[in-house]
């Protein structure tokens, strides 16, 4: 993977590492390789292999009925057999149960079946140093529902073949586009919905907004006369009008509140499926590996600060021990969006002993820059309902090439962390470095964002 791999193949590639891990909860097996151009290959070795006595095969390849699938796990049990599914959720979702249906539905025309589960990930489990798959992950019977399902399938996919026999389907958008997971199709069935549109309103809920849409209030001029929430309204008008909305005595308080210097501070954590470090939990513990700082005096010298964690080692000490010393003794401390930050510092202060005083000490210090977008001091229409610094500075800095996160390699803060979980798979020590040198340069961006919004609202509250 590399900072240019798509979101879509980071999720992907971690969801397949959970599923290489939980073929030991069944060790032996033998694994049915991926072949596109031969599948029939597949379904041969694996008929091969079911009647040469293996006892569990991984990707076991099946086809019946035209529907072809691959089955996580399999696993032999006496003259049956037991399907495993493996999933890198934390739970049995509604949708894992169709899934395994479908499986079983292909399977009981080869074999006979005994019981269905999901395997997914257990994030009650703590890391101790070595992973204990048997902990680590959870298995669930869901036998009955799969069961109970087998009914609707032949008549759902003689639906599904004829569809696909026909023209495309006439079927509206709806919150079956994002709901559970966003549609491939997506760019090609709202290709129509303008932007901005009811679907950008600020916090209204989805189902609201569709039944904007259906009933033909699509852009900000149709909902117009709806009744709408104070935050709403002001989009609308700030968009239709292309008019800024600037509080200048409420951006004068909030500028007068912030004591110099001033610690501008982000951090990028990682929380992953599979735990690294002692203690962390799967998806539940974020562990910091990364910040930015700068650092603004009150005669206008900034100076910039970071640390990026060594990939191979724990970073929770050293990343306390350096915050400690980059955060000036005096001052606020700037951070968009503050509970993210102040509750790394407050874990990070929990863990480290010889810390603890100088980190919670930072806690009384924060000040949240999110604070004049959110309150509605300062709206600009391009902001479209979004108040996040990615929203917010190509907003107040169109023309900034210096503040372009598109000109960066990452982009995103799901990014960074996607890709540092997986940088100490790269072996390539190069190829690290230039990864090491990209998450610093996006990460810094952040906080020198922080810093241009910053001057440019003093610069609105001097205004008299
Ligand atoms: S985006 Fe996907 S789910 Fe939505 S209407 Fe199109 S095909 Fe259906």
């Amino acid at each position: 993977m590399t900072p240019t791999s798509s979101r879509q193949e980071f999720i992907f590639a971690g969801g397949h590492r959970v599923g290489k891990l939980a073929q030991d909860l069944f060790p032996g097996g033998t694994e049915i390789e991926h072949d596109p151009k031969n599948f029939d290959g597949m379904i041969e070795t694996t008929r091969q292999l079911i009647d040469q006595g293996a006892d569990v095969i991984y990707e076991a390849t099946f086809k019946s009925r035209n529907v072809l699938i691959r089955a996580d796990i399999l696993v032999r049990n006496g003259d049956t057999w037991d399907l495993y599914e493996v999933k890198a959720s934390t739970s049995v979702k509604p949708q894992h149960k169709p899934d395994a249906a479908i499986q079983w539905y292909v399977i009981k025309d080869h074999l006979l079946l005994d019981r269905a589960h999901i395997v997914h990930v257990n994030n009650d489990y703590v890391f101790n140093g070595e992973l204990d798959i048997t902990q680590w992950l959870a298995i669930e019977d869901i036998t009955d529902e799969v069961l109970e399902l087998q009914a609707g399938l032949d008549q759902n996919l003689e639906s599904m073949n004829a569809m696909l026999s026909q023209g495309e389907p006439d079927i509206p958008i709806g919150p079956q586009c994002d709901d559970p997971y966003e549609c491939d199709f997506k760019a090609y069935c709202w290709q129509d919905v303008p932007s901005p549109s009811v679907f950008n309103l600020y916090r209204m809920n989805g189902s609201k907004k569709f039944k904007l849409y259906h009933e033909g209030k699509i852009s900000y001029a149709d909902v117009c006369g709806e009744k709408l929430t104070k935050t709403q309204q002001l989009q609308v008008d700030s968009a239709l009008a292309r008019e800024v909305y600037i509080d200048r005595e409420a951006i004068r308080a909030f500028v007068d509140s912030v004591v110099y210097p001033i610690n501008f501070l982000d951090f990028e954590t990682f929380n992953s499926a599979i735990p690294k470090f002692p203690g962390q939990k799967p998806y539940r513990t974020a562990i910091p590996f990364q910040y930015s700082l700068h650092v603004l005096h009150a005669d206008g010298e900034i100076e910039h600060r970071e640390f990026l964690a060594d990939e191979h080692r724990d970073p929770r000490a050293e990343i306390a021990q350096k915050l400690a010393e980059d955060i000036t003794a005096e001052g606020s401390i700037v951070a968009f969006s503050q509970a993210t930050e102040k509750s790394i510092i407050r874990r990070l202060a929990a863990e480290s002993a010889e810390h603890e005083q100088t980190l919670i000490a930072m806690d009384d210090r924060f000040i949240d820059l999110l604070i004049p977008f959110q309150q509605l001091m300062y709206y600009h229409p391009d902001f479209n309902g979004s108040f996040s610094i990615k929203s917010v500075l190509p907003a107040m800095f169109p023309d900034d090439a210096a503040l372009d996160y598109k000109a960066l390699d990452i982009q995103a803060g799901d990014m960074a962390s996607m890709i540092y979980a997986d940088l100490d798979r790269v072996d390539d020590d190069s190829e690290r470095q230039k990864i090491r040198a990209s998450l610093l340069e996006y990460c810094k961006l952040d906080t020198l964002a922080m810093v241009m919004i910053w001057q440019e609202l003093g610069k609105i509250a001097e205004i008299s």
